[in-house]
C-alpha cells in the first residue's frame, strides 16, 4: 500500500455507534440470522402514499434538475407555515427556511456556520449539551471547531437538565445550547414550563454574558409524543425566539428515514442572515436536495395529519408494551419512555458478570455485542451518548409490539443466564 495519510480530523472522528450497530443487525440477518434489531431510530412504518405519489409525479413531470438551494419558495413557505402554525414561531417567511438532506445533514452545516477554529490564543467555542444525548451532536459540533461542555442528567429526572444546570454551564464563550425533546436516546420530554425556564436563563445569559448564544432546538421527535406531557418548541417563547434556531425532518414522523429531508426555521433579521449563511456553504457543498421531492414535503406537511396520527398511536401502544415488560426485570432502571420510540434503560447492576458464551460484561458495549452475538438481539451500547449513558443501553422500539415482546424475552434470557 503506498504510503499516503487521510486528515486527521476524520481519522480522529468516531464512527456513529447508532448506525454500526444498524448495519451489523443487518448484516447478520442477510446472513439468515433470525436477528431482532432494536438499533435504528426508524420506524418500521413505510411512506404514506400520497406523498409517494406527489414525488412519483414530479418525477414523471420532469422535475429532474437543479432547484434554488435551499429549496423553492412554495416548500419554504409551507415549512414556514407549519412552524407558525403547529410550533407557535415568531415572525417567520420562506427567507427563514432551509432544506437540506436530512436532519444530520441540516445540523452539520449550521455547525459550520456558526463555529469556528479559535485564532492562536483565543478559548474555543463551548456548546452546551445535555448528556446522554444522540451519538452525532459532539462529534459535528467538534468537527466545526466547537467544544462540548456536557450538563449530565440521571435515569431519575428522567434525564432532563434543568435550567439552573443549563445557566451554571453558560460562560461568555457559549456558542450553542442544545436540546432535544422528545429525547434520542432518552424517550423522555421537557415540559412547556421546565422549557420556558431554560429559555429564561438563556435570554439572561445572552443579555449579559454570552451575546452570541445560540439555542438549538432539535424536534424530530415532535409529532411522537404519549405520555401527557404536550411538545413545546421553545422558538415559541418571545425571549429567545430570535436566537433560536429549530431544527426538524419527516424521517421520523412520516417513515421518511431514507427519504434524507431535514430543514430549519430561525426568525428575525439574524435569522435571515444565519439562513443566507446556510445557503452558501451549501451551495458549496451539495447544492439542493433531491428536486422531485419538494412536492412530498408539501403534501406531507399539508394532507397526512391522520397517518401521523396512525402511527403515533402504534408507537404510544409499543411504549405501554416496553416500559411495562422493563419495569419488571430484575435489577433494570427505566424511565418511562413519554416520547420518541426510545428506552434507555441503566443495565449497569450486570456489570462484572459473564454471559453464557463466556463473555466478561463490563460495561455497555460488552452487554450490546454479547447480546446481539449469543441472542440475536441488537440493542446500541450507551457509552457514546455520553455522561450516564455508558450504564444504559437504547432499544428503540420503532417495531411491532410482537417483535418488542420476543426481543423482552430473549433480554430477559440472556440476563438470567448471566453469571
Ligand atoms: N437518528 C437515528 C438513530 O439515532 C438514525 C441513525 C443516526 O443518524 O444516528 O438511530
Amino acid at each position: 500500500m503506498p504510503n499516503i495519510s487521510l486528515a486527521p480530523r476524520v481519522v480522529n472522528l468516531k464512527p456513529s455507534v447508532t448506525i454500526a450497530f444498524m448495519n451489523r443487525a443487518k448484516a447478520m440477518k442477510a446472513q439468515g440470522l433470525d436477528v431482532l434489531s432494536f438499533a435504528a431510530g426508524e420506524p418500521d412504518f413505510d411512506t404514506p402514499r400520497a406523498i409517494k405519489d406527489s414525488a412519483i409525479e414530479a418525477l414523471l413531470a420532469g422535475q429532474t434538475k437543479y432547484m434554488p438551494t435551499l429549496g423553492d419558495p412554495e416548500t419554504r413557505r409551507v415549512i414556514a407555515e407549519k412552524f407558525t402554525k403547529e410550533n407557535g414561531i415568531p415572525g417567520l417567511t420562506a427567507d427563514h427556511i432551509t432544506i437540506g438532506s436530512g436532519g444530520k445533514h441540516s445540523l452539520y452545516v449550521l455547525c459550520h456556520v456558526l463555529f469556528d477554529f479559535p485564532k492562536a490564543g483565543q478559548p474555543q467555542q463551548e456548546c452546551v449539551l445535555p448528556v446522554p444525548a444522540w451519538v452525532s451532536y459532539a462529534p459535528l459540533v467538534e468537527l466545526a471547531g466547537g467544544k462540548i461542555v456536557e450538563v449530565p442528567t440521571t435515569v431519575k429526572t428522567g434525564f432532563k437538565a434543568s435550567a439552573e444546570q443549563i445557566k451554571a454551564a453558560i460562560t461568555p464563550r457559549t456558542r450553542m445550547v442544545i436540546l432535544n425533546s422528545p429525547s434520542n436516546p432518552c424517550g423522555t420530554m421537557y415540559s412547556p414550563d421546565e422549557l420556558k425556564a431554560i429559555a429564561k436563563v438563556c435570554a439572561e445569559a445572552a443579555a449579559t454574558i454570552a451575546p452570541d448564544l445560540v439555542i438549538l432546538s432539535d424536534e424530530l421527535y415532535e409529532k411522537i409524543v404519549y405520555g401527557g406531557i404536550a411538545h413545546f418548541s421553545i422558538g415559541s417563547d418571545p425571549s429567545v425566539a430570535e436566537r433560536t434556531i429549530t431544527l426538524n425532518g419527516l424521517s421520523k414522523a412520516y417513515g421518511m428515514t431514507g427519504w434524507r429531508v431535514g430543514y430549519t426555521a430561525m426568525p428575525g433579521e439574524f435569522g435571515k442572515k444565519f439562513t443566507n449563511a446556510m445557503s452558501t456553504l451549501q451551495g458549496q457543498m451539495s447544492t439542493n436536495i433531491t428536486s422531485f421531492v419538494y412536492p412530498a414535503i408539501r403534501t406531507a406537511l399539508t394532507k397526512c395529519s391522520a397517518d401521523v396520527e396512525m402511527m403515533r398511536k402504534a408507537f404510544a401502544a409499543r411504549a405501554d408494551v416496553i416500559n411495562a415488560r422493563l419495569s419488571k426485570v430484575p435489577k433494570v432502571v427505566n424511565a418511562k419512555a413519554t416520547g420518541a420510540f426510545y428506552a434507555f434503560p441503566d443495565v449497569s447492576a450486570y456489570f462484572g458478570t459473564t454471559s453464557k458464551g463466556g463473555k466478561p460484561i463490563n460495561s455497555a458495549l460488552d452487554m450490546c455485542n454479547a447480546l446481539l452475538d449469543e441472542a440475536l438481539v441488537a440493542f446500541v451500547p450507551g457509552e457514546d451518548f455520553g455522561g450516564c449513558g455508558k450504564n444504559h443501553v437504547r432499544i428503540s422500539f420503532a417495531c411491532s409490539e410482537d417483535q418488542i415482546n420476543k426481543g423482552m424475552d430473549r433480554f430477559e434470557k440472556f440476563l438470567a443466564e448471566l453469571k
